[in-house]
């Protein structure tokens, strides 16, 4: 068997195209403009490229972007008292604080300082009720961008067994959540799972969220499984080759490709799908904010 390849590339700018679209309705029906402001502290190049990023798409989807940089020095109470500010701002309807913080930051405080509404990474503690009690609630992007392409490629998930490798707060957790909510058998697989291989060959669907290169190869995975694969690891590759570098996921892609019905590549396949949740939530937040229906296909 040969897996179809799940083109989180295409996918997400659909989703892009999707929001683009509901972010144009809402301005001709509220005369709202959906904002996201976006609170980056620090130099990390890599924190700085993703918010460049996300800045970009935010304003070619027709919304609002607000950056905020500050220096490594500002304190908790500095940060807080941004938070806020934020909060009371009705032009922001979402707020991102880019993680890491630096050590002398309570990242739980940070986090959960941000209005719940407002909260479009879905980590404050109140989001994290809301889901696990199947209530409206801000959903991390990644495990959104995973249910949605399982829900494009399957339509109804509704009795499949789903196994989800990581148990991570931002991705491994909340993703089993979603996927009882879609009426899954679920089953949560980490570290000290033992058997993690015949863990894995029980799964009609298999994610992999666990940072770890390659770990999971093609003779763990089901004939004919979805397999979604999360992570983003950096190889370097051998001396000569054309690029010094290169990014592989959690999964044997070629081996697991050989069995899959279905798989997502990396890169190419979760990533993409990431700040274009970002931007769903965002107008999912300034829809509810302002009593407008927000676009069915764009929550959980
Ligand atoms: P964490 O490090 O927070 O969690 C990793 C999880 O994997 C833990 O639950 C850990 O178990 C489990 N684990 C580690 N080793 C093993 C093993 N040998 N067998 C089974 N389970 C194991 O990572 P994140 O959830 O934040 O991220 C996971 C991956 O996803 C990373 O590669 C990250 O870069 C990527 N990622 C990609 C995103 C995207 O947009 N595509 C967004 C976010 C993350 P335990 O709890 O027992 O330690």
């Amino acid at each position: 068997m040969t897996a179809r390849i799940i083109d989180g590339k295409a996918f997400s700018a659909k989703v892009r195209a999707e929001v683009a679209t509901g972010v144009a309705a809402l301005k001709a029906s509220h005369g709202i403009t959906p904002g996201l402001a976006v609170v980056l502290v620090g130099e990390d190049p890599a924190s700085q490229v993703y918010v460049r990023n996300k800045g970009k798409q935010t304003v070619e989807a027709g919304m609002a972007s607000f950056e905020h940089k500050r220096d490594t020095s500002i304190t908790e109470d500095e940060l807080l008292a941004l938070i806020d500010e934020l909060n009371a701002d009705p032009a922001v309807h979402g707020i991102l604080c880019q993680l890491p913080l630096p050590t002398h930051i309570d990242e739980a405080r940070v986090i959960n300082a941000i209005t719940p509404e407002k909260d479009v990474d879905g980590f404050h503690i109140s989001n994290v009720g809301r889901i696990a009690t199947g209530q409206d609630a801000m959903v991390p992007c990644t495990p959104l961008g995973c249910l949605m392409m399982l829900r494009d490629h399957h339509g109804s998930l509704s009795g499949m067994n789903a196994v989800v490798v990581g148990r991570s707060n931002i991705v491994g957790k909340p993703m089993a959540q979603l996927l009882l909510r879609d009426s899954c058998t679920v089953t949560i697989a980490h570290s000290r799972t033992t058997n993690l291989a015949e863990v894995c060959r029980e799964a009609d669907i298999l994610v992999a969220a666990v940072g770890r290169p390659e770990m999971i190869p093609g003779d763990w995975v089901k004939p004919g499984a979805t397999v979604i694969d999360v992570g983003i690891n950096r190889l370097d590759n051998p001396p000569g080759s054309e690029k010094p570098t290169r990014l592989v996921g959690d999964v044997h892609f070629e081996s697991a490709a050989a069995v899959a019905g279905a798989i997502t590549p990396v890169p190419g396949g979760v990533g993409p799908m990431t700040i274009a949740c970002l931007l769903a939530n965002t107008l999912v937040s300034c829809c509810r904010a302002n009593g407008a229906d927000a676009p069915s296909g764009l929550t959980a």
